[in-house]
């Protein structure tokens, strides 16, 4: 039964960004039952799932038809390697689907099994390529303080969140941070605009600096997700590429987040930033999280040097047992089937900019000092004062309190630090948002008044 589950994880699941100092008081929480917008626990307290399981699970849970098209592939072929010349139909279905709803110069796959093999396995390409093309130098990558790009080696240095990495290791010498950019924070006195020359500034004083002969990719989220849920200054990303253009400097789009509809579209850099990044990665909303899954789409500029047509390509001595793993594969074939279908993108396009405008009437809170974000990609910041912005101590656990009391009535938000995280399945209706406003506005009153006490 559940008590015994609970001591099994207790004692034996190591869990991931786990605080273990209190984890052990606690336990865990069982999801044992899941269901469109809901998550139901080992309690049978049912509740909606504001986070899309951890952005990811984009068409809802319980579609039963997904579970479908794996059983099936599992039992036809459930796994063969696609090394060499061997491969599977999921896995070249799937990449030619990516092909066609990805920007137009982006007609190549790679598969790994997350967003952080993803992000990983693109360095080790854009190393591969500059060697190819007799640019050995070009080896630093280019990141940004508060990204996040994964927990792997290379994409937790990638990463930017100082907590994440404080007591590990890195591989600094390989990438730079740029500061982050922090509307919300920027500063005093600066206009948007203004904001915006200084951080391309910075990337053009950091490239002059460095030496472009030494600087291979730069790496960036369309909307930083877990750092905050930034969203950069008008234009930024596409001022950014033009440095990168300039400088032999490819444009990497980690749209691990952002990709798969979460802002309205299959891909957010062209749609929405008008930006051709020379590689997009994605994983999580690939899927809808049914199946482990990153991809990483190449241009064919790149591919040219990278692949094998025309005999201009050589041994590419990297991949995994699972790439291409015609399980995941066939998961992620009906997921994108059952976007398409249901036009979930407009829906997204829709409710998106109800979800924003509900949750910014929640900025009455004492607490609420921020509300941001776009379409199913949505944070509060907490703060102490709001005229300051100045945070409330760390001990206070604001952004836990929200959630517990969020939690209490029946929704789940994600806690990070003095931030709640919405980011929720893209099937939400108006009436949701409706529903999760009226128990986000009871959880904040609960939470200022558990504040005075
Ligand atoms: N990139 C971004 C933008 C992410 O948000 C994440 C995960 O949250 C990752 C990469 C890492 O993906 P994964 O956890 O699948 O390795």
């Amino acid at each position: 039964g559940a008590q015994t589950l609970w001591r099994q994880d207790r004692d034996h699941f190591i869990h991931p960004f786990t605080d273990y100092s209190t984890f052990h008081e606690q336990g865990c929480d069982l999801i044992t039952d899941s269901d469109g917008i809901y998550v139901q626990d080992a309690h049978g307290n049912r509740f909606i799932d504001g986070i899309a399981g951890l952005w990811c699970v984009n068409v809802g849970h319980g579609r039963a038809e997904i579970g479908q098209a794996m059983a099936d592939q599992a039992t036809r072929m459930a796994y063969f390697s696609t090394f060499n010349n061997l491969s599977n139909a999921p896995a070249a279905e799937l990449a030619a689907k990516l092909a066609e709803l990805a920007p137009a110069h982006l007609n190549h796959v790679f598969y790994s099994c997350g967003g952080s093999a993803a992000n990983d396995a693109t360095i080790r390409l854009v190393h591969y390529y500059f060697n190819r093309l007799g640019k050995p130098s070009k080896k630093r990558i280019i990141s940004r303080n508060n990204a996040y790009h994964g927990t792997t080696y290379m994409a937790a240095t990638l990463t930017g969140i100082a907590s994440n990495n404080w007591e590990f290791d890195t591989l600094d010498h390989l990438v730079t941070h740029l500061s982050e950019a922090n509307c919300y924070r920027r500063p005093e006195g600066m206009s948007e605009a203004e904001y915006c020359d200084h951080l391309v500034a910075e990337f053009e004083e950091t490239v002059e600096r460095i030496g472009a002969d030494n600087i291979a990719a730069f790496i960036a989220e369309p909307i930083m997700g877990a750092g905050g849920v930034l969203v950069a200054p008008e234009g930024y990303h596409a001022r950014m590429q033009a440095v990168c253009r300039a400088n032999d400097i490819l444009f990497i789009a980690d749209e691990v987040v952002t990709g798969f509809g979460r802002l309205g579209h299959f891909f957010a850099s062209e749609k929405v930033f008008d930006t051709q990044p020379d590689i997009i990665n994605c994983a999580k909303g690939l899927s809808s999280g049914y199946a482990p899954l990153g991809a990483t789409l190449i241009s064919d500029e790149l591919f040219e040097v990278l692949g094998t047509p025309q005999g201009k390509g050589g041994v590419l001595s990297t991949g995994f047992t699972y790439s291409g793993h015609p399980v995941s594969c066939a998961a992620a074939l009906k997921n994108i089937e059952i976007i398409e279908r249901e036009d979930i993108c407009k829906n997204v396009r829709e409710v998106g900019p109800y979800l924003e405008e509900r949750l910014k009437t929640l900025s009455h809170h004492a607490t609420v000092g921020d509300v941001r974000g776009s379409h199913f990609m949505m944070c509060l910041e907490n703060v102490a004062d709001k005229a300051t912005k100045e945070l409330l101590p760390v001990d206070a656990r604001v952004g836990d309190r929200v959630a517990f009391e969020a939690q209490q009535r029946g929704l789940i938000i994600r806690p990070v630090g003095h931030l709640n995280i919405v980011s929720p399945p893209l099937i939400w209706t108006r009436e949701t948002v409706d529903r999760v406003v009226d128990i986000l506005d009871e959880a904040f009153a609960a939470t200022t008044e558990s504040l005075r006490e």
